[in-house]
């Protein structure tokens, strides 16, 4: 999603790679759930967090729409977010104990909080988000550590590649009709998100159907 924000005014004003010490680590977040609350429909869901999701909680895209998620529009495209609940606006994952009952397969985006994605050419670094974690007392961690992703660098080459497709699916939207949008996101949607990803090869499967929808879609 498009931040309409100075960079300076919500960072320290540096770029990490994911190689680079960063002051993110709020000690396992000991005592603080801040984050998993109130957040809106900020907590948005990529094609590799909803194979997570469902993996991780044997159930299918239905599923997780019955009970944890739900869709929104977000630049002109429809996209999955983890839904909050309450009066608390508690995330759905969020036990208790204020811990995060998915932790091990959690999104990608709780895995990088507090640090942000910052795009530019043809991939993307890292930002620290000073106004957003409660912990003042952070420590100095390595970002790759910190992200806790098996195969980071296939992860953030999938990252990349599929920020493009949405930006592109985005700009062609905006040259179409009302209707041809609505055919647009669902084919999104259910390539995507909604039919099954059938092996433990994620990206392999992802990229076939990238080259497919792009193939498709003529973008
Ligand atoms: S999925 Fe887990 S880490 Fe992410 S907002 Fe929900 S409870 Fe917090
Ligand atoms: S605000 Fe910071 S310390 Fe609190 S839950 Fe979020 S990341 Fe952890």
């Amino acid at each position: 999603m498009k931040r309409n924000v100075d960079f300076k005014d919500i960072s320290d004003g540096k770029l990490y790679s994911s190689n680079d010490m960063v002051r993110a680590d709020c000690h396992n977040c000991e005592g603080c759930s801040a984050c998993c609350r109130g957040m809106g429909k900020s907590i948005m869901l990529d094609p590799f967090d909803m194979q997570r999701l469902c993996k991780g909680l044997s159930v299918n895209f239905d599923g997780l729409m019955e009970r944890y998620i739900e869709l929104h529009a977000a630049d002109g495209m429809i996209v999955p977010n983890v839904k909050m609940d309450g009066q608390e606006e508690a995330c759905v994952f969020l036990d208790a104990g204020g811990r995060c009952s998915i932790h091990s397969f959690r999104p990608g985006i709780c895995r990088l909080f507090p640090l942000g994605r910052y795009y530019e050419g043809d991939g993307f670094r890292y930002f620290l988000q000073i106004h957003e974690c409660r912990k003042k007392d952070r420590g100095k961690i390595k970002v790759k550590k910190w992200l806790d992703t098996p195969d980071l660098k296939a992860y953030e080459q999938y990252i990349t590649d599929w920020h493009r497709f949405l930006t592109d699916c985005q700009e062609a939207a905006g040259t179409l009709d009302g209707e041809k949008v609505r055919i647009l996101n669902l084919y999104v949607l259910r390539t995507f998100y909604q039919s099954e990803y059938k092996t433990d090869d994620f990206y392999k499967e992802f990229y076939t159907r990238l080259s497919q929808a792009r193939e498709t879609l003529g973008i």
